[in-house]
């Protein structure tokens, strides 16, 4: 039998190239090696205020190009996190084994509730439910991008604790982090990872950019005051573009040297830019003929939500009867 694996993607805005490179990219690499299940994790995307109706198209929309990046439908599931009810469920059970203090240490929360006077209670519990995501389906492997780690990390201490204290019930999930591209950063601030919910219009390269935006965003990039690539004094923006075409076209560090050592930082930025417009072309295209057949998104969703729901149902059984619950009915 082949071990299972669960990631996902919050439908808080446009999908982008660390998006791309940390997690999506990875899942069509690993998808036919696992079970695999796939979410958009749209309880995630309301911790924070989201436009409803703007969160229906995304939540449309990042099923689109999950599909357009090569996730296979009859390989693999993509499920809307809201539709299997289990998540919730799962997330108050874990709720209650959970010291604040853990939720409180989380980078993630910290940066996210740095700049708010008042801070929902979604942001703190976020990583809660991450650990419910995970641990709902008994997922082995979690691949995902480097800023996910310690939330990884959260539901495996989660996972560990409600086993200590009711006995066995979850398995331990490990991650999966791609060797390059597992954390891209700002276009605009190589310190600041790249986010969809960060704004900017030059931080972040969508997945659904036409060519000359990206193009435009690439050649705006930040960079430093030397001239041309040095790989003994590399600059994290100049690194940045680096890594993006290496993650891209799959080059290992000689090669990239070779490439891109001693090049102006325009020509860099322009060979960059073919990189990144030639390798999203067809993810573009993709996307453009499965969103021209109508109700093929929402048949995948519903037979995704379909499948998923007897072990869903299943683990909260499970733990319902672990911890005491009511069973009966
Ligand atoms: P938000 O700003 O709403 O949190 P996000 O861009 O961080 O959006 P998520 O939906 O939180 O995206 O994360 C989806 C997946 O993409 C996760 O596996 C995460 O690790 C990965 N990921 C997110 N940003 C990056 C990045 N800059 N580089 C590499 N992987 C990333
Ligand atoms: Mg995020």
């Amino acid at each position: 039998m082949k071990s299972r694996i669960f990631s996902g993607v919050q439908p808080s805005g446009n999908l982008h190239i660390g998006n791309y490179l940390g997690a999506l990219k990875n899942w069509v690499e690993i998808q036919g090696n696992y079970e695999s299940i796939f979410g958009i994790v749209d309880l995630h995307a309301v911790t924070v205020y989201q436009d409803p109706a703007e969160l229906r198209r995304k939540i449309l929309e990042t099923a689109g190009l999950f599909l357009a990046v090569g996730i296979d439908p009859k390989q693999s599931t993509i499920v809307v996190q809201s539709s299997v009810p289990e998540h919730c469920e799962l997330a108050w059970m874990l709720t209650c084994v959970t010291p604040v203090g853990w939720l409180e240490r989380m980078t993630q929360y910290k940066a996210k509730t740095e700049a708010q006077e008042t801070i929902g209670d979604g942001l703190l519990q976020y990583p809660v439910l991450m650990a419910a995501d995970i641990l709902l389906y008994q997922a082995a492997i979690v691949p995902v991008g480097d800023d996910q780690a310690q939330h990884l990390e959260l539901a495996r201490d989660l996972a560990q604790r409600f086993n200590s204290l009711y006995g066995d019930t979850f398995v331990m999930p490990a991650t999966h982090l791609p060797t390059v591209g597992s954390r891209v950063m700002g276009l605009d601030d190589p310190e600041k990872k790249m986010s969809k919910s960060a704004t900017g219009t030059g931080h972040a390269i969508g997945l659904l950019d036409p060519p000359d935006q990206i193009r435009k965003k690439i050649m705006r990039a930040t960079t430093d005051s030397q001239p041309q690539v040095d790989f003994e004094t590399l600059g994290a923006g100049v690194r940045n573009l680096i890594e993006i075409s290496q993650a891209f076209v799959g080059w290992g560090n000689a090669e990239s040297r070779a490439e891109f050592g001693g090049m102006r930082y325009g020509d860099l930025k322009k060979k960059v830019a073919d990189i990144v417009v030639s390798k999203l072309e067809p993810i573009q295209q993709r996307y453009r003929d499965i969103t021209a057949e109508p109700g093929y998104i929402d048949g995948v969703l519903r037979q995704g939500a379909e499948r998923v729901s007897p072990t869903a149902k299943s683990t909260v059984r499970l733990v319902k009867e672990r911890m005491g619950l009511y069973t009966g009915v």
